[in-house]
């Protein structure tokens, strides 16, 4: 039953979205926009005319534009609204931590997003986390942050939003097995050879999901469940031995919890990323939303297979990185972001990722008990290593 209360108490709950020019940042705005949210605060790249459009709907109090000259003409074209332009990285920096919100919702793409989730943290705001790579380059720094500030991570990943939910009221200790299901990507059965002469075009034609172009193309190589395994490790603080992936084509069970008695709990839904942004902003309650309701007898059957690793040697790498631990997953993830843009720039192949990522990996000497400075660090040495491997 979903009582006039909530729906007030919700409606009264102002949320700041970092990216909300991306994919989540969009089909956060929806959200918003269904439940009547106040959004206290929005950000991006360079999209002026989506964050004009979005300050107009939303009247939000901030918007940093990180482009200092997009910023100056969004300053112009938006001067007849309330709105207060902030610009560059420092305007993105000041919007999470400041404002009248509880909750900021981070959707930056890739490491970039690290240092906003801190800043949101240590100014006392809950966190509704699109942004994996935070947790795979500084993980367990982030999250000793967010209990010293008394503050939430909550994940919008679909797979970390399923267990979260199917963790609802269950004792940490009884937890057996974590499962992440996986699409399997564009290339699912393809072999090394077929692999090596994918086209950018084929790689970001996602089977069942529809998201950036750098997520797009990590579902493709198997990295996005590699770095969903990380961001599992770091979320729910269970050992990488704890965490499964199981392939799953048709994507209505987002994630699985297996506990010591060997029940099952999961969460279906049909693959729609609002079901989980929507989630977290309402947490722990729920609201109607704007997804189908599963039809059973359409869907017919679930299947279920295991991962090709042997191909797919990407998820292996990022199971060895999180066990290695040190620096060793923001070489991880500081490499692949690197190789993946290259990718989409068309300077290198499809496989390339691999062999880049793993021998960035395997060739920095590790550092145990790094400082935030240390994993930033080799995020930064991690990219140069890629691109000199590649002129
Ligand atoms: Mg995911």
């Amino acid at each position: 039953m979903i009582t006039t209360q909530t729906r007030d108490r919700i409606g009264e709950m102002p949320v700041t979205v970092l990216g909300s020019t991306g994919s989540v940042g969009r089909q956060t705005m929806d959200v918003a926009a269904m439940h009547g949210l106040r959004v206290e605060g929005i950000s991006g790249a360079k999209n002026i005319s989506l964050l004009e459009e979005q300050i107009r709907q939303f009247h939000p109090r901030f918007c940093a534009v990180e482009n200092e000259a997009a910023a100056r003409e969004l300053k112009i074209a938006a001067a007849d609204t309330d709105t207060k332009i902030l610009s560059g990285r420092s305007g993105i920096l000041w919007l999470a931590a400041n404002g009248d919100c509880r909750i900021v919702l981070n959707s930056i793409i890739g490491t970039a997003g690290l240092e906003p989730t801190l800043n949101a943290i240590r100014a006392g705001k809950n966190v509704a986390l699109a942004n994996k790579e935070t947790l795979v380059t500084a993980g367990e720094f982030v999250m000793a942050e967010a209990k010293a500030h008394g503050v939430s991570v909550l994940p919008v990943d679909s797979e970390h939003c399923a267990i979260f939910q199917c963790l609802n009221g269950e004792v940490h200790a009884r937890v057996k097995t974590l499962y992440l299901t996986c699409s399997g990507g564009a290339f699912r059965g393809k072999t090394l050879n077929e692999l090596k002469l994918v086209t950018k075009k084929e790689a970001l034609a996602h089977p069942t999901w529809k998201m950036g172009a750098k997520i797009t193309v990590d579902c493709a190589s198997l990295m996005n469940k590699g770095l969903e395994l990380i961001e599992a490790v770091r979320l729910f603080d269970v050992s990488p031995d704890q965490v499964e992936v199981v392939v799953h084509p048709e994507s209505i069970i987002h994630s699985m919890v297996g506990f010591c008695d060997n029940a099952v709990m999961a969460q279906l839904s049909v693959p729609d990323m609002r079901l989980c942004i929507q989630y977290a902003l309402t947490y722990p309650d729920r609201m109607p939303s704007l997804l189908e309701p599963l039809d059973f007898k359409k869907i017919g059957r679930l299947t279920f297979l295991e991962p090709d690793e042997k191909t797919f040697t990407l998820l292996p790498l990022a199971r060895r990185a999180v066990k290695e631990g040190g620096i060793k997953t923001a070489v991880l993830n500081g490499a692949n972001e690197a190789a993946v843009q290259l990718f989409l720039d068309e300077k290198i192949g499809f496989t390339d990722i691999f062999q880049l990522v793993e021998t960035a990996v395997n060739d920095t000497p590790n550092k145990e008990h790094p400082t935030l400075k240390d994993l930033e660090q080799a995020d930064c040495a991690a990219r140069d290593t890629v691109s000199r491997l590649v002129r």
